[in-house]
């Protein structure tokens, strides 16, 4: 079965390519599997160097693999930069895990006790169409520094970069198997994955709706998940906040990658005593937004990924307060638009989508009150003068990363992941690694 790659800002086909059966699913299952027995005992030392040689050939191919998810997401090449760095980056940070893996030497009475931080053994990372390059690198690079294997499904629409990131692993010297690149439907091998008890963890992201149901699959085998879902995150701002910088940033925290970001702070909360000049600096920030061409450095949002992306975001837009322009087609555009007042549906649903609504509070509790009355809860900001409130507001929002003065939500060296419906578990950081190996406990008795 054969799928076209669509350009979404010119909608002609980039290339097409072939799409997984689930008997051909199985097969790269069988290759992780094999792999595993030989990878998951190299020594920590040549394992670092391994992945440090993948993240090598990434950096020497940056600019193909950004030019790459130009053309097939509509990324502006600034961001696809930036996505092909986080993945060298990511894979750099944890080649240093292998000879880390510490586990503890416990007191306890009549012999000695000691921890091991096992892997686990075929780790399925399913990936979406948004980020397709930062996600798929934040659950392959910790699951082989941790010694499993890996098979990588990418999303139907956006598998170029996956392809080519599967070649350099091979390229930098990782065994044939170690990781495995399965382009397919996500009900075929995203599915198989799930039910393939070969498969020993899954890492998720994606929709909620969809979550739901990995999760559901995972627990007939208890199967380890981690889910990365969706978000509606509010960008909360005082009255005291540095109103111009606040209005500045806010279109780059909702609109960037046209909106198609889980983090995106699709809800700005503005102070009562704020929210007329705060609309006031908005609408120039958001008229001003560049929209266009994706290969242009100067582009700030590029075109939504496909046609049902740009119907369904439509059908949230009505009487909006202002938007910015958009190029009219070929490509699939949509303006940055705000809404103020917007309706129930386009409050509480991910849009995914440069949209944006802006909505008045009276005080902190009530900014409180509105951020959380949503079943999503990823990350969010927090614009003030006042330290003291940054971190009373921050430690009551219910959501997992939370930036002050600031939209920025990814480090690779900081936890990521959301509260509530937004997913289980976490990303990134140090911690990361628990999420891909077991604790073995054995305990050596000194006795005579
Ligand atoms: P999606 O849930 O439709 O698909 C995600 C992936 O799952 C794709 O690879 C798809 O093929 C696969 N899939 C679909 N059905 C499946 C099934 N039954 N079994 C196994 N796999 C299946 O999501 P999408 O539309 O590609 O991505 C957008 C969503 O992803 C948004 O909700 C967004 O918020 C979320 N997202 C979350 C994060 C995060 O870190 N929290 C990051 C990026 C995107």
């Amino acid at each position: 079965m054969t799928y076209d790659v669509i350009n979404p800002a010119t909608e002609k086909v980039v290339r097409t390519i072939s799409l997984a059966s689930e008997q051909e699913a199985d097969e790269a299952i069988a290759r992780a599997s094999k792999a595993f027995e030989t990878w998951r005992n190299v020594t920590p030392a040549d394992r670092g160097r391994l992945l440090r040689r993948f993240a090598d050939a990434v950096d020497a191919e940056l600019e193909n693999l950004a030019a790459l998810e130009v053309e097939n997401a509509g990324h502006t090449i600034g961001n696809a930069r930036w996505e092909a760095g986080n993945v060298r980056d990511v894979l750099s940070y944890y080649s240093a895990a292998p000879e880390r893996l510490f586990g503890k030497q416990i007191p306890v009475a009549g012999g000695i006790d000691v921890t091991f931080q096992e892997p686990l053994g075929v780790v399925g990372v399913i990936v979406p169409w948004n980020f397709p390059m930062p996600i798929a690198g934040w659950g392959f690079a910790p699951a082989l520094a941790a010694g499993n294997t890996v098979v990588l499904k990418p999303a139907e629409l956006t598998p170029l970069t996956a392809i080519r990131l599967g070649e350099l692993a091979l390229e930098a010297g990782l065994p044939p198997g170690v990781f495995e690149v399965v382009p397919g439907k996500g009900s075929v091998v995203g599915q198989r994955f799930v039910t393939h008890p070969a498969v020993r963890k899954v890492v998720f992201t994606g929709s909620t709706a969809v979550g739901k149901q990995i999760m559901a699959g995972c627990a007939d085998q208890v199967k380890r998940v981690t889910l990365e879902l969706g978000g509606k995150s509010a960008n909360i701002v005082f009255a005291d906040a540095d109103l111009q910088k606040a209005a500045a940033q806010a279109p780059y925290g909702v609109f960037d990658n046209a909106g198609q970001d889980c983090c995106a702070r699709s809800r700005i909360l503005v102070e009562r005593s704020a929210y007329d000049r705060f609309l006031e600096l908005l609408e120039p920030a958001v008229k001003g937004f560049k929209v266009g061409d994706p290969s242009d450095p100067s582009t700030e949002m590029g075109p939504l990924i496909s046609a049902a992306q740009l119907e369904r975001v439509a059908s949230y837009v009505e009487n909006p307060a202002f938007q910015g322009t958009a190029p009219t087609g070929p490509g699939f555009w949509f303006p940055p638009t705000v809404l103020a007042p917007a309706s129930e549906r386009a409050v509480r649903e991910e849009i995914f989508g440069p949209v944006v609504a802006v909505i008045p509070f009276d005080d902190e509790a009530d900014a409180l009150r509105i951020a959380n009355d949503s079943e999503y809860g990823l990350s969010g900001s927090i614009w003030t003068r006042d330290v003291g409130r940054a971190l009373r507001v921050g430690r009551g929002v219910e959501a997992g990363n939370l930036s002050v003065n600031s939209n920025s939500s990814v480090r690779y060296s900081t936890p990521f992941g959301g509260y509530k419906q937004s997913g289980l578990g976490r990303e990134l950081g140090p911690d990361a690694l628990d999420a891909f190996t077991e604790t073995k406990n054995i305990f050596i008795s000194t006795e005579d």
